[in-house]
């Protein structure tokens, strides 16, 4: 990757941990961290369950280590008559300064729309988060070489609205939805060719500028031993980790391989 972008990785726990584990690898990740304080050179935001946020927020507020709080989704309006949803006011008042929209478990499990994403995307900005926009497209869209036609219409409603001024906030997530959980890994071409034509994309709606100073993350099985061939392309700038976050060390060693992509 570019040395000008500050790599960014971020651990999906999905609907996984109990209290006490969510607090053990909170607690792990900081104490692998902590020796690194403000000399990481990689931003880190780890995104717990909605029930875990505070326990987990309160461990990095007490740990001192570089790591962000984040929330693995939010709702699209302000407080009010949500039944089961939780506002992004909600979130700023437990210490989460990250959200992801998205989601492709969010998109094609839970049926959220382009449009969805695109308000939750908006309302996260507003409220002052970093918003993790997912991207990818799935296996027959893949077959169908689709894939750049799934990431531009995702990314084009994802960012409806969304100014210049407000893209240091977003970082954009490609995950291929047939990586996700699979152990099936895009090859570093493959997601290159991805992660360029979306710069490509970016470069086209806002401006060059814009192109070379967004993030560009990847996500879909990534682990400590494919992470570096990855991160060494010039435009995958870190990852979205979901199963290997699970585990401090293994974290650990993606947070590595994104330090080890600054030389
Ligand atoms: P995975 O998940 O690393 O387990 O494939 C990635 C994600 O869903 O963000």
């Amino acid at each position: 990757m570019s040395t000008q972008r500050t790599p960014y990785v971020g651990g999906n726990w999905k609907m996984n941990t109990n209290c006490s584990d969510s607090r053990a690898l909170i607690d792990a990740i900081g104490g692998v961290l902590d020796s690194e304080k403000g000399n990481l050179g990689v931003e880190v935001a780890v995104f717990p369950p909605f029930p875990y946020l505070r326990c987990v927020g309160g461990r990095i507020d007490a740990m001192d280590a570089p790591v962000v709080l984040g929330a693995q989704d939010c709702w699209q309006a302000g407080n009010g008559a949500f039944t089961g949803e939780v506002s992004t006011e909600m979130l700023v008042d437990c210490g989460v300064s990250a959200v992801l929209t998205g989601h492709s478990e969010r998109r094609h499990v839970i049926g959220e729309s382009d449009a969805l994403v695109n308000a939750k995307t908006l309302r996260g900005l507003e409220a002052g988060l970093t918003v993790v926009l997912c991207i990818g497209e799935l296996i027959e869209q893949r077959e169908a070489e689709e894939t750049d036609a799934v990431n531009e219409r995702q990314i084009r409603a994802g960012l409806a609205g969304v100014g210049e001024d407000q893209l240091s906030k977003v970082v954009l997530a490609y995950e291929p939805v047939w990586a996700i959980g699979t152990g099936k890994t895009a090859t570093p071409e493959d997601a290159q060719n991805a992660h360029g034509a979306i710069r490509g994309l970016i470069g086209e709606m806002y401006s060059p500028q814009a192109a070379a100073e967004i993030r560009i993350i990847y996500g879909g099985s990534m682990k400590p031993s494919n992470a570096g061939e990855l991160m060494a392309m010039a435009d995958i700038d870190g990852g979205l980790i979901g199963g290997a976050s699970l585990k401090a060390d293994d974290f650990y060693g993606i947070i590595e391989a994104a330090k080890g992509s600054l030389v």
